[in-house]
């Protein structure tokens, strides 16, 4: 018997992924833009493919684009990275977060993690014979408090997982609730793993603060970030693992027996879009903020409840206040076999206590998608 894995449902975005591609219905489920990506971060790509290296990389990744990550951290969060002992590039954050909880995690250590928590921590923790302690957060605003926290640091605990900006809640949180983390962080003499992939997708006047950057995190924090979602290139899985030397060291010995490396023309490519971006960090998020304005307003005027969104690719519809008796599971599945329009039970992201009423829709998509989403929901409802 092999429980940990054995024993797993399908991730819920394939499985909502695969029904809308068997049932041709609209895809606001899993996370992704309907938009190709940068056309020049594609085309150095194409380039490096044809005429550049296609062998093996260097193992911690490209020295350009370890530079470009530091760069662009310098520059977007202030932070003093030194790439040659500090960053990883990584196959994804999927790979850059197995690489943490396999390098670091020892059997019995408790690991802090809240809940609606991203489906890839929980197996991983416990491959790694982590004790998971769950913190439960709930709509409409997701935050934690010290009692809960307090509830959930006891004297095993050795690490906490924190996403920030938050999928699927789209908060991200502000600098407070930060600090507080930080005070158990350093009181309690634990690691943090921050999955910060959504760091660029941040809207109107929020500000992604990252945990490293707080008073005394800089050496115990491990910063995890995804080429994917800065440019909207999700299928490209270039991933950035940054951490003091220390933790890098053991991090890098991790990533050297999952993959070793990652494709050196997408790496060559992310490291142009790091270096040259133009106007795309500020004209991606406008973008995105439409499209999240669209969705949101349409859905209203259909009725929904729908929660703020400050950052990621998602916005939130609450069932159970838009007069939806049924929980959001049998909602999804019904929206996406009668009326065509596939979402995320966000009580498939609870291991423990779900909330059952939230519908997580992606709104990373153009206007007729969005609007036939909204006519179709409008039919489930
Ligand atoms: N963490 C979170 C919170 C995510 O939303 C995602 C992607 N949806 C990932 C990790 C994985 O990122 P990547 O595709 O770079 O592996
Ligand atoms: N992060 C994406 C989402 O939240 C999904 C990634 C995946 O399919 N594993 O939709």
């Amino acid at each position: 018997a092999h429980p940990v894995y054995a024993n797993l449902p399908t991730t819920v975005f394939e499985e909502m992924s695969g029904l809308a591609r068997e049932l041709g219905a609209i895809n606001l489920g899993q996370g992704f833009p309907d938009d190709p990506g940068p056309l020049a971060i594609r085309q150095k790509a194409a380039d490096e493919v044809l005429n550049g290296y296609n062998q093996y990389p260097p193992m911690a990744g490209l020295p350009q684009l370890r530079e470009a990550v530091a760069g662009h951290y310098g520059r977007s969060q202030g932070l003093d990275l030194d790439w040659k002992t500090e960053v990883t590039v990584t196959s994804g954050a999927t790979e850059a977060l197995a690489a943490a909880f396999l390098a670091l995690v020892e059997p019995g250590d408790e690991v802090v993690v809240f809940q609606p928590v991203y489906d890839a921590y929980l197996p991983l923790i416990r491959r790694a014979g982590g004790v998971p302690r769950l913190v439960r957060l709930e709509p409409p605003h997701w935050r934690f408090d010290r009692a809960m926290l307090a509830a959930a640091f006891t004297d095993k605990t050795r690490f906490v997982v924190l996403n920030n900006p938050i999928n699927p809640a789209g908060v991200v949180l502000p600098r407070e609730d930060l600090e507080l983390l930080a005070e158990f962080c350093v009181a309690h003499d634990v690691t943090a793993i921050c999955d910060e992939v959504w760091e660029q997708v941040v809207f109107d006047r929020a500000a992604h603060i990252p945990l490293m950057s707080l008073p005394n995190m800089r050496g115990r924090t491990v910063k995890i970030g995804s080429a994917g979602k800065m440019f909207g290139l999700t299928g490209w899985k270039v991933g950035f693992l940054c951490a003091a030397p220390e933790l890098t060291h053991a991090l890098a010995r991790a990533h050297q027996f999952l993959t070793f490396t990652t494709p050196p023309s997408l790496q060559a490519a992310v490291a142009f879009g790091l270096d040259e971006p133009g106007d795309w960090f500020t004209a991606m998020p406008a973008g995105l903020a439409r499209s999240r304005d669209r969705l949101g307003e349409g859905l209203t005027r259909e009725g929904f409840k729908v929660l703020a969104s400050q950052g990621t690719y998602f916005l939130n519809v609450d069932l159970a206040a838009s007069g939806v008796s049924e929980p959001d599971r049998a909602f999804a599945l019904r929206a996406v076999k009668e009326a065509g329009v596939a979402a995320i039970p966000v009580s498939a992201l609870y291991e423990a206590d779900p909330v059952t009423s939230i519908l997580r829709l992606c709104f990373s998509k153009g206007d007729a998608t969005l609007d036939g989403g909204i006519e179709r929901l409008a039919r489930a409802r």
